[in-house]
């Protein structure tokens, strides 16, 4: 089997209204009507002389017409390639621009598309499920947390717990920070939210980067959620201050996550060799694709450390590659189930018209997926056509 052409497609729904951020990071109101003026994803396709096409999802904050652009012009270094060399193809796209520094960003972005999109035909061709071809059926059922509660009124906030527990869900994440200099004000609608969701509820809180300049602050809100029995503090640091990880960690008992905004095994490792983590939370669609997250996930089990995928606000593709790893991964803890999107008036159809999951069953907080092959996605290409950039 060879590859015969490589597609890609940055699609963009814009926003019919501006919205501010729907999470708290640094300088959020200053660069709002960049990041969150569209919802947008690039899709590659990597087509075969058998017939099959596989598909994949880079991750897409910002201009897609960049990223679709790498992935054609790395479609050379593919074409005559047996689809199935996923590690070879992977070490020549890291190749391509690594003694050019880049190790991270859009590039790794636009990698991941097209790895995940190589995984789909292996899957597809060999007639199995990617789980499979990863080493099988480590978790034939994935616990699942509600993602993400936003810090607003109590009463709109408990109507939305109930929701989350009605609908199946054990556990949930509430994003914080968004206000540093008024932690102890987010923290009293934390307790509210325990009060209400009660103690078997498991709770995690993210901060998104937002504590990255004040250490105390760090550290007092770290004390204040382990107080309330959250289960991880997800980056609360900027995501490159190793040495800041590994001082929280040795200092708060709370689990600290990070990992969403690291981009490949290298990276990792530095965290992990300083134990500065006891959760990861790599993105395929961020690190490079299936290839390199799983030897992060594994490398990560070394350590004792979890493996947590996130999906963000990524399409469905990436939601269910992310499946096929926490299938597959020893180490899995729990999957990130997106229950929202930017803009609580305006659907993203890249998520809900583009594929659906392959979920067979949802109950009690897990999921079982469907008996797919490859990635078992089925792309609407009416979505396509319609959404895509010129
Ligand atoms: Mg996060």
């Amino acid at each position: 089997m060879k590859i015969t052409d490589v597609r890609a497609y940055a699609l963009e729904v814009p926003m019919t209204e501006k919205i501010s951020a729907p999470i708290g990071f640094p300088r959020a109101e200053e660069v709002e009507g960049v990041v969150f003026a569209a919802y947008r994803s690039t899709l590659v396709f990597v087509d075969t002389d058998e017939g099959i096409t596989g598909v994949g999802e880079c991750m897409t904050r910002l201009s897609g017409t960049a990223l679709r652009d790498i992935c054609l012009t790395l479609k050379p270094l593919l074409i005559g390639r047996d689809p199935r060399d996923v590690e070879l193809i992977w070490d020549i796209m890291w190749c391509t621009m690594l003694n050019r520094g880049h190790v991270m960003g859009f590039y790794q972005e636009a990698m991941a598309g097209i790895d995940c999109a190589l995984w789909d035909v292996w899957g597809k061709h060999a007639k199995v499920p990617v789980w499979r071809l990863l080493g099988g059926a480590t978790n034939p059922k994935l616990w699942c947390y509600a993602s993400s509660l936003r810090l607003r009124a109590i009463e709109v906030l408990r109507d939305e717990i109930d929701m989350h527990k009605d609908n199946g869900f054990n556990s949930m994440k509430i994003k914080i920070g968004k206000d540093p200099m008024n932690w102890r004000s987010e923290i009293k609608t934390v307790e509210e939210i325990r009060k209400h969701a009660g103690d078997d509820i498991m709770l995690m809180a993210d901060v998104n980067c937002n504590y990255g300049h004040d250490m105390k602050t760090a550290l007092e809100v770290g004390r204040a959620l382990h107080e309330l029995g959250l289960y991880w503090y997800e980056e609360p640091l900027y995501p490159d201050d190793i040495d800041g990880y590994a001082y929280l960690r040795d200092h708060l008992d709370i689990r600290i996550a990070s990992g969403e905004a690291d981009f490949n095994k290298n990276s990792f490792a530095r965290f992990l060799r300083r134990d500065a983590l006891d959760i990861i939370q790599p993105d395929a669609a961020r690190t490079a694709g299936i290839t390199e997250t799983r030897k992060i996930a594994d490398m990560a089990n070394a350590f004792r450390v979890q493996y947590a995928p996130h999906t963000g606000s990524s399409s469905n593709i990436i939601m269910t590659v992310s499946m096929h790893l926490a299938m597959y991964a020893t180490n899995f803890l729990i999957y990130e189930y997106m229950q929202s999107n930017w803009n609580k008036t305006q659907e993203n159809p890249l998520r809900d018209q583009l594929c659906t999951l392959p979920i067979k069953e949802f109950k009690d907080s897990h999921i079982i997926m469907d008996d797919v092959i490859g990635l078992g996605i089925d792309i609407n290409m009416e979505v396509v056509e319609k959404y895509a950039l010129p």
